[in-house]
């Protein structure tokens, strides 16, 4: 396995690997990586002759108040972990080798993104839409992968891929939990044991909601209003959003149907959470 830090050295080494044949998957995170992140490794192992993994933490989409300069890091055990996997490449950039003095084009993306994250987080996935394009460009991959765990993410990456016709396939993968049922994420490090516990109200109430589902319920309106119910009763917990969407739009819906998004955001403390289900 090798850690390449620019541009050159990526382009060069898929460009060895395509002239020889060879697919590459490519899994791009922000590292600090987990189970969850791992299990995309996996996939992309098991369909790919090469697989690519990107750990930059992308300034463009962190918001000014938001956590950009505590997001956690620790390339080393990253590296680990990758090499246990099989990665072949890891890309791992300084923000000025993404980002030139002069940089300013754009990809940015209306309907997806009005709803849920869009909201709260208004310059979010901008950023996210432009460094996957760029990492697109860069790493040329066959397949990419993504996780449920950031559903509006994927549905937006999706959409990108086919209105920009960029040639790959998107490959969505499930949320990855604790054993408790919170959904792993590099963010559950900012929590303190007593958050830690009260953050368990995000993964119950998505149960909670899928079971109403689940059972008939018609009625999207009263599955959320069940679910804020239930992290209202936690005193730990601010809602930023419960909210029932189409899976492929990410209009909000008021009646059950599918695809369906439940998607929430919750501030444990002074750390957002997000965790989701899916309804097909
Ligand atoms: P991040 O490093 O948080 O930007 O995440 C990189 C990729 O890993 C994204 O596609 C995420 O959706 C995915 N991911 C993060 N956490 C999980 C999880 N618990 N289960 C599955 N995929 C995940």
């Amino acid at each position: 396995m090798t850690i390449e830090t620019t541009i050159d050295a990526v382009r060069a080494q898929v460009k060895a690997w395509k002239r020889s044949g060879q697919s590459v998957g490519f899994v791009p995170t922000m590292g600090y990586l987990h189970e969850g992140h791992g299990s995309l490794i996996e996939a992309a192992r098991r369909e790919n002759d090469k697989v690519v993994v990107s750990i930059f933490v992308n300034p463009m989409q962190f918001g000014p108040s938001e956590d950009l300069a505590s997001y956690p890091r620790d390339l080393k055990k990253d590296s680990a972990l990758c090499e246990s996997l099989g990665v072949d490449l890891i890309f791992h950039p300084e923000p000025e080798e993404m980002y030139h003095p002069n940089f300013s084009s754009f990809v940015d993306m209306t309907v997806l993104t009005e709803e849920l994250c869009g909201l709260s987080r208004p310059v979010h996935f901008r950023g996210v839409c432009t460094v996957v394009s760029k990492l697109f460009h860069i790493v040329q991959p066959d397949r990419a992968y993504f996780g449920q765990k950031d559903a509006q993410q994927l549905a937006v990456i999706r959409h990108m891929v086919e209105d920009l016709n960029m040639d790959l396939e998107i490959v969505g993968c499930p949320i990855i939990r604790e054993e408790d049922g919170l959904a792993k994420s590099s963010r559950n490090t900012y929590l303190s044991p007593g958050e830690r516990e009260a953050a368990l109200v995000l993964s119950r109430s998505i149960a909670l909601g899928q079971k109403m589902v689940e059972d008939g319920e018609q009625d999207a309106g009263r599955v959320i209003a069940a679910m804020k119910e239930m992290i209202e009763k936690e005193p730990m917990a601010r809602i930023d959003y419960v909210k029932a969407v189409d899976g492929r739009t990410m209009q909000q819906i008021t009646a059950v149907r599918r695809p369906m998004l439940v998607a929430i955001a919750v501030y444990i403390g002074s750390t957002r959470l997000i965790d989701n289900f899916i309804w097909e």
